[in-house]
């Protein structure tokens, strides 16, 4: 078994985009600049943003964090989106999910800018994704395609299951899986709550991708022998030997699945730091007028 270490391919990605940050400096050009928005108080949130504005400094990129009470009104929000499409300064604008519940999330992507729409959330970048022409791809499954890629671990022919169909992460990673591309050309299963003998899908699966949002929901039971496991799960257990009263653990039992794998992902330190790694990709990539082109 081998640990996938997403912290290592994510600092070897940053390691290049920070290179790229210096050339575009010794150039005179402007470096790549990303926009954040934060609505309300969400402890995850919170981290996960301030992990993107860090990894932001970190390689020289700009980054903007505009943060906003949760009672913020719809039309004050999306007027600051508009705000961020229009500063040619800015070329990448995240905002952080999910929102309060009386704000339109698909609204509010759908007023990104598709071509500052780093997250790959916009329709009409998923039905590029979707066409397999060049677009900004989802920061989580694009990250754990770089991370297949890095580990040269082989797809071609092989089946993936993946756990979950929404459209951040299970959705697109079928896809992307599915593709006539290396890594890709899986046969791929896509499953979800209401699949039939998930089980018995799983036991037939040479790669998994786990992201469900329930603790230790992969089992060892479900595992083949010799799978590779993928687990996107970030999930928040009480845990009182910790100063915050809790510990992060994934989807999959990873205790009881790891000797079975030939390859798995730790949580934390696996797909997470992938996810930024990516997302930075996708800001450098548009900060050129560039998308990426899995094909
Ligand atoms: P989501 O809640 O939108 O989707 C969960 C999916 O799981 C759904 O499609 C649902 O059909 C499926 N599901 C629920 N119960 C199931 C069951 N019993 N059997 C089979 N499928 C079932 O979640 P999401 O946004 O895709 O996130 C999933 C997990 O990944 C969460 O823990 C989230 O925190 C984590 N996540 C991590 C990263 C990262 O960077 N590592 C990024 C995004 C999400």
């Amino acid at each position: 078994m081998q640990i996938l270490d997403g912290k290592l391919v994510s600092a070897a990605v940053k390691a290049q985009l920070a290179d790229k940050v210096t050339e575009l400096k010794a150039l005179g050009e402007k470096v790549p600049h990303l926009a954040a928005i934060l609505v309300g108080n969400n402890p995850a949130s919170e981290t996960y943003v301030a992990s993107k504005v860090k990894s932001c400094a970190e390689i020289g990129f700009h980054s903007t964090l505009l943060r906003f009470d949760a009672k913020i009104s719809e039309k004050h929000l999306l007027d600051n989106i508009t705000l961020l499409n229009e500063n040619a300064d800015i070329d990448g604008i995240l905002v952080q999910l999910p929102l309060p519940k009386h704000i339109n999330e698909e609204l509010v992507i759908n007023t990104i800018d598709p071509s500052k729409d780093v997250d790959g959330f916009h329709p009409m970048n998923v039905g590029k994704m979707v066409a397999g022409l060049p677009t900004y791809i989802p920061a989580t499954p694009y990250g754990i395609m770089l991370m297949l890629e890095h580990y040269n671990i082989p797809t071609k022919g092989k089946h993936a299951v993946v756990i979950g169909r929404s459209h951040i992460v299970g959705t697109p990673m079928s896809i992307l899986l599915s593709r006539n591309a290396n890594p890709g050309n899986c046969t791929v299963t896509l499953t979800h709550s209401q699949t039939a003998n998930l089980k018995e899908i799983c036991l037939q699966a040479d790669i998994i991708v786990a992201a469900i949002g329930r603790p230790n929901f992969v089992t060892a039971d479900m595992v083949k022998e010799g799978a590779v496991v993928i687990d996107v799960g970030i999930n928040r257990i009480e845990d009182a030997s910790k100063k915050s009263g809790f510990r992060l653990v994934g989807d999959v039992d990873y205790n009881a699945v790891a000797p079975k794998t030939s390859f798995i992902t730790p949580v934390p330190g696996g797909v997470g730091p992938m996810t930024i790694a990516a997302l930075l990709k996708n800001t450098y990539h548009a900060s050129l007028g560039q998308k990426v082109n899995m094909n």
